[in-house]
């Protein structure tokens, strides 16, 4: 009993120890867990943190990122509109320089044809792809110089001293050569005549009076369609009831271009005497009207086409207009200009009478009646072709025999331009009525003779 006692009691003791064991060895394993668990947990929380800083960071450079781009966007409009700024101030400076350019060139062209209008022909040297004028002085040399080459060409050569300057210019080159520099540059003259003209500088500059070398015959079927057209469809030349109608038949037997190159300079420089009494005194010019006597407004049509390239002047009212004379008369008209020393006395006053109609300047262009009106002769006429300035032009109501010059400016100093007569009513008149359109000039170079044309009444 004892040792059954003794057995159950050790049984129980190992068994006890062996709970005792199992349990130190589960709460080992319990243990070890724990702290496996711990050091998971705390490498999670290192992630965590870590993780977190780098979203924070990741955070702050997107931040950057942004403040950046924001800077950069703003940087570029800035960019933007200091370019549209420079753009505004470019294209300005580029206006403005455009505009002195423009104004330059003005001044240029005026006072080169202010210079052509008082000196005729021009020179000019090549410079950065522009041809600019000598100076007057120079001028003034290269034109005796160059005179003297075509007169008798000994030497291609001259030396021309301007501005303390001296070149050496070569004629047959056309070049002209710095004394000291060696720097050669073309040269060139111009003439200053209508751009149809096609006698040369050199002939031009050399015509001393010689009479055919003022006569150039036109061959242009154009210009003498049109010089047919004003001689048989203005005026009258419709009315069958009128010795006007007899127009309508005339023959144009031959067209001459007048290149008289003094008579041309003479008359330009007066055109440009006109201009600054104008300015002078703030004349402001109507343009006279024209066909007032025709139907056909022929007159009015034609004066492009007789411009010979030259358009004619608004501010002094150029116009084209007719004077009828005799072939001899025609002559000394091509030679010297309209004289109104030697023109019939008119109604209007002693000066150049221009027509508006064929029909009137054919009543003065007969050579055996010189001096009076006929309509009769069936003799070969002759039609001048004027450029004619007529300026402030005077409408006058009624005739001024002897009158020398036009009348005063009723608004401003000095006389008017010219006298305008239009058809129509006019006080003391013999008819009593004015049946052509009439244009009177009392300076002779306020005309120039464009054409000659020979002509045959039916
Ligand atoms: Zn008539
Ligand atoms: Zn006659």
């Amino acid at each position: 009993m004892e040792l059954q006692q003794q057995v159950s009691q050790t049984l129980l003791t190992a068994a006890s120890d062996k709970e005792t064991r199992e349990r130190g060895q589960r709460e080992a394993a319990e243990s070890k867990l724990k702290s496996a668990v711990a050091v998971l947990e705390s490498k999670l929380e290192d992630t965590r943190v870590k993780l977190e800083a780098e979203r924070l960071e990741r955070t702050q450079t997107e931040y950057e990122l942004k403040c950046t781009l924001a800077k950069l966007e703003k940087e570029e409009l800035v960019r933007k509109a200091a370019e549209a700024e420079l753009k505004i101030t470019c294209s300005e400076l580029e206006r403005e320089r455009e505009q002195r350019e423009a104004a330059e060139k003005r001044v240029l062209d005026l006072q080169q044809q202010k210079h052509l209008a008082h000196h005729g022909a021009c020179w000019q040297y090549e410079m950065d792809g522009h041809w600019h004028p000598f100076s007057p002085e120079g001028n003034q040399q290269m034109l005796q110089a160059y005179s003297a080459y075509i007169e008798d060409a000994q030497s291609n050569t001259a030396n021309i001293v301007a501005g303390g300057v001296e070149r050496i210019v070569d004629f047959a080159e056309m070049t002209q050569k710095h004394a000291s520099t060696w720097k050669v540059r073309k040269i060139r003259i111009v003439a200053g005549v209508p751009q149809q003209w096609v006698s040369t500088p050199a002939a031009l500059l050399t015509q001393r009076g010689k009479l055919a070398s003022f006569y150039v015959e036109v061959t242009d079927a154009r210009l003498i369609d049109w010089v047919t057209r004003l001689l048989r469809t203005t005026g009258h030349a419709w009315d069958a009831s009128t010795a006007c109608s007899q127009m309508k038949n005339a023959t144009v037997k031959s067209v001459h271009r007048i290149e008289n190159f003094q008579l041309w300079h003479r008359y330009r420089a007066r055109l440009e005497t006109m201009r600054e009494d104008h300015a002078k005194y703030n004349v402001s010019v109507l343009p006279a009207d024209l066909d007032l006597d025709g139907v056909e407004g022929t007159m009015g049509l034609s004066q492009p086409h007789l411009d010979c390239g030259e358009p004619l002047a608004r501010d002094v009212d150029e116009k084209i207009l007719l004077h009828g004379t005799s072939w001899q008369n025609a002559d000394s008209i091509v030679m010297h200009g309209f004289d109104h020393r030697t023109c019939m006395r008119g109604m209007y006053g002693d000066g150049v009478y221009f027509a508006g109609a064929a029909c009137k300047s054919h009543q003065y262009s007969c050579g055996a009646h010189s001096g009076k009106a006929c309509n009769t002769c069936k003799c070969e006429r002759t039609l001048i072709i004027a450029r004619v300035a007529l300026g402030d032009a005077y409408h006058a109501s009624c005739t001024q025999y002897g009158a020398r010059r036009p009348p005063n400016r009723s608004g401003a100093p000095g006389t008017h331009g010219s006298v305008v007569v239009n058809p129509g009513p006019i006080s003391w008149h013999h008819s009593p009525t004015q049946v052509h359109q009439e244009f009177v000039v009392f300076d002779r170079e306020q005309a120039y003779p464009a054409f000659v044309v020979q002509y045959l009444p039916p």
